[in-house]
């Protein structure tokens, strides 16, 4: 198997590190986070880059990158900004892959150039109060009247609402649970449509919302795929789990890195009784366990992206990831934390941000207990 990257991947990994060393900053992270507020000035930087396209067929204005490419993209940005991770996702998964995979040549043409550019940002608006982990249990509905739909109902949890242009989003559209979900393009500005941000423990400037549809009008040529794709929106969504699941993989294994190097770097500084701490066996197996079992898990993520551009079946090998590196994550943020001893249970050191934006990874996306579901189905259970 090939393990080297390819020097289009070296320059993508290299150009976001210098990207994220230089022009975000540990500082700059901080400051988004204390103030929650969305990272669009960096995220700006990124789009003036060209990085938004990276994941758009050339024929559309990008540059016809794969998955792969963008869990390193993902993984770089996450080990330093984890929010500014999602921001792009944004751009680059609520708007380049859904339209790009689900999207009829119409919307392609319409919406594909723009996201490229940064002109538009779009969110994903699947969840709901009453249906998380059982999605498709969603009730939001939309009822076709006078040759448009009309949307009722509410979502909860969904990023980037309250900064999106389009959102994304599922309704109940006939009564099948699997078979009765459509997906709508909707106009964030549309008469009745609005958000409530929600305050959240980590990932802080990711603008989560809850959303409220009340009377939301969609014009016909706003259903996903076309009007022909009423009634599609479940199959939709399970063409893109695989990717979701990947970049998702990728932010936990950026939080970790970050998290192991940051406490590394503490433990060759920090001295106690005479000597740097690292020194210490205690402290030194504890960091080689972080270094070992995020290694685990970047060859696994790295396979199941392998996989899935080989277009080989890759659900268990994605949800495999997926629950395997947000675990690993959440325990190197846990050690890091320990690590720094009581600076790293202050505000004023970054162990503590990693820790607080890692939990999400294991809950968003299809919880740990729900891929390990996935997978128990995979293997014959
Ligand atoms: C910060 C954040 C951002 C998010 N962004 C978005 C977004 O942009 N768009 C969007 O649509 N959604 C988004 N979500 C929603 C996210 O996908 C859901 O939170 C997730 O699917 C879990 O649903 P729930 O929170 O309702 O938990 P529940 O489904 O109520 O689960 C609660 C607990 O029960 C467990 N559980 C549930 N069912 C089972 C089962 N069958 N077997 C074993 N255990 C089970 C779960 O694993 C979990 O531990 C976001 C969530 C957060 C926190």
């Amino acid at each position: 198997m090939e393990y080297s990257l390819s020097e289009e991947q070296i320059s993508i990994k290299d150009t976001i590190q210098r990207f994220m060393e230089k022009e975000v900053t540990r500082e700059g992270a901080r400051e988004i986070d204390e103030k929650d507020e969305f990272p669009m000035k960096y995220l700006k930087k990124l789009i003036d880059l060209g990085f938004m396209g990276l994941n758009v067929a050339e024929e559309y204005g990008g540059q016809g990158g794969t998955v792969v490419d963008n869990m390193i993209m993902q993984e770089e940005m996450s080990k330093i900004c984890p929010v500014l991770a999602w921001a792009t996702g944004n751009i680059m998964l609520y708007g380049n892959s859904i339209i790009g995979t689900n999207g009829n040549e119409v919307q392609k043409k319409k919406y594909l150039p723009k996201l490229v550019k940064g002109e538009l940002i779009f969110a994903y608006a699947l969840t709901e109060p009453n249906a998380g982990s059982d999605a498709a249990s969603i009730r939001t509905k939309a009822e076709l009247k006078d040759g448009r739909y009309v949307i009722n109902g509410s979502k909860i949890f969904i990023t980037g609402a309250g900064v999106a242009d389009y959102v994304i989003t599922n309704a109940r559209t006939a009564e099948s649970k699997f078979g009765g979900i459509t997906d709508f393009i909707v106009d964030a500005k549309s008469p009745g449509f609005s958000v409530r941000p929600i305050k959240d423990l980590g990932y802080r400037g990711s603008n989560t919302c809850e959303v409220y549809y009340d009377d939301v009008e969609v014009p016909l040529e706003n259903v996903l795929g076309g009007p022909e794709c009423v009634n599609q929106g479940w199959d939709m969504m399970m063409r893109l789990l695989n990717e979701e699941r990947l970049l998702l993989s990728a932010c936990a294994l950026g939080i970790g890195q970050g998290a192991f190097e940051y406490a590394l770097n503490y433990a060759k500084e920090r001295e106690q009784f005479g000597r740097p701490i690292g020194r210490f066996q205690a402290i030194q197996h504890m960091l080689v366990e972080m270094a070992t079992e995020l290694e685990a898990a970047r060859q696994l993520a790295y396979y199941a992206g392998w996989r899935t551009i080989q277009g080989l079946d890759a659900v268990k090998e994605t949800s495999m990831s997926k629950y395997f590196c947000a675990e690993v994550a959440k325990k190197v943020a846990l050690q890091a934390v320990q690590i720094l001893g009581g600076y790293g249970y202050t505000m004023e050191y970054d162990a503590q941000r990693y820790l607080r934006d890692v939990l999400v990874l294991s809950i968003g996306g299809g919880a740990t207990q729900i891929q390990k579901n996935i997978i128990g189905k995979q293997l014959g259970l």
